[in-house]
C-alpha cells in the first residue's frame, strides 16, 4: 500500500523517533508499505517520520541511483552493495568518519528542493534488521550519505 508522504511543516518531521523493541506484524506491514511508497516516489531512502510515524525505522535502496556509486564493508571485507539491498534500519546507531564531502541531496518531504550538503564520506552502522537481528556494516559514497540523511530524520532533523 502506498502511504501518504507528509510534507515540510508536518509535526512528525520534527519528532525524534521512538525505539522499536518488537517487530510486530504492524511494523512488518509498515516496512513493506514504506518500500512501496519509496519506490513509487523514486526515492533512495524513506524514514518513518516522512509517512507521519515518529519511529526509529528507515528503509533505503540505492540500487536505482546507478550514476552515484556506493561502497560497502561487511565483516571488515569489501562487499557488493546489492548484498544488503533493500535495507531496513531499525534503531540505528551511526558513526560518521572520513573526510567531509559535498554532494547533492533531495528529500521526498521537500519536493523539488535540492541542496549541496557536506557530510563525512563514510559511516559505520549498527542496527536491527526486519527480522529483529542486530547487524553491522560500513558504507561509503551514496549509501553513506543516504544513511546519514535518514538517520537525521529519525532524530527529527531536516536537511535544510
Ligand atoms: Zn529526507
Amino acid at each position: 500500500m502506498i502511504l501518504l508522504l507528509v510534507q515540510y511543516g508536518h509535526p512528525a518531521l520534527r519528532r525524534k523517533g521512538a525505539r522499536i523493541e518488537t517487530i510486530t506484524p504492524a511494523i512488518e506491514k509498515l516496512i513493506q508499505d514504506m518500500f512501496e511508497t519509496m519506490h513509487d516516489a523514486a526515492g533512495v531512502g524513506l524514514a518513518a517520520q516522512q509517512i507521519g510515524e515518529a519511529l526509529q525505522l528507515t528503509v533505503i535502496d540505492v540500487r536505482p541511483a546507478k550514476d552515484r556509486p556506493s561502497t560497502l564493508e561487511l565483516h571488515c571485507q569489501p562487499a557488493d552493495v546489492a548484498a544488503i539491498m533493500p535495507l531496513v534500519l531499525i534503531n540505528p546507531q551511526i558513526t560518521p568518519y572520513g573526510e567531509p564531502v559535498s554532494g547533492s541531496e533531495g528529500c521526498l518531504s521537500f519536493p523539488e528542493i535540492y541542496g549541496d550538503i557536506t557530510r563525512p564520506e563514510s559511516v559505520s552502522v549498527i542496527a536491527t534488521n526486519a527480522k529483529g537481528e542486530r547487524f553491522e556494516f560500513k558504507a561509503g559514497g551514496l549509501l553513506a550519505r543516504a544513511v546519514q540523511h535518514e538517520y537525521d530524520h529519525l532524530q527529527g532533523i531536516l536537511f535544510i
